[in-house]
């Protein structure tokens, strides 16, 4: 079976993204990059997380064709393919629809840099345009509103989340889900204050070198 460990830890991801309420029903998807065989590992279009097995997981090239998996791949496997193609940093991508930074989306708004834990996306967070689900389109809008950001918001759909491994991209979904929270209940209070793009650049530097070292 062609990207074993991969396959685990998207089902792992999923399951964890469905259960913590990241996303809703069969909303979101999740992918990793092989970039020694530039092949990609993504999670199958519409189902229940909670039934996933790794045997779910498809295994498709950057051209979009299926090399190993029965199973109909992500409707969204353009939104990921583009950045393992166009970005060497990008490991893996985590789409959800969660709810706070979603609504942000639904407005339009970016998401700005309310709180260091941000830092794991960039300085701020780039509101793409709406486009339909599952095109060409969205891919592009999405890559473009990303610039070398390490999340999107997706207008009046999600968010996207990219990291060098699915671990890290999974943090990113969960901080840009928090933070936005955050930024809806201290508008609800007043205006907040925001981090400059300097102190956001010295918590990133410092998160790479976060947490238990291997
Ligand atoms: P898939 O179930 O096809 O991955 O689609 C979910 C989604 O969020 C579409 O944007
Ligand atoms: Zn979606």
């Amino acid at each position: 079976m062609l990207l074993a460990k991969a396959r685990e830890e998207i089902v792992k991801h999923c399951q964890k993204m469905a259960a913590t309420g990241l996303t809703p029903g069969t909303s979101g998807n999740i992918s990793a990059f092989d970039a020694s065989h530039a092949l990609m590992a993504i999670s199958p279009s519409g189902m229940d997380y909670k039934d996933l097995t790794p045997e779910d997981i498809v295994i498709m090239d950057l051209e979009g064709n299926t090399v190993e998996g029965k199973r109909t791949p992500s409707s969204e496997y353009q939104m990921h393919r583009i950045f393992y193609a166009e970005r060497k940093d990008v490991g893996a991508v985590v789409h959800t629809h969660s709810p706070f930074a979603t609504t942000l989306a639904c407005l339009g708004w970016e998401l700005p840099a309310i709180h260091y834990i941000l830092a794991f996306a960039g300085e701020r967070v780039p509101c793409a345009p709406y486009l339909t689900y599952g095109t060409k389109q969205l891919a592009e809008a999405a890559y473009q509103a990303a610039g070398d950001y390490n999340a999107v918001l997706l207008g009046n759909h999600g968010v996207l989340a990219l990291g060098e491994n699915i671990h890290r991209a999974f943090i990113t979904a969960e901080s840009v889900e928090y933070a936005a929270e955050l930024y809806w209940r201290s508008l609800a209070l007043g205006r907040p204050n925001t981090l400059r793009p300097e102190e956001m650049e010295r918590v990133a530097s410092k998160f790479s070198g976060y947490g238990q070292q291997e």
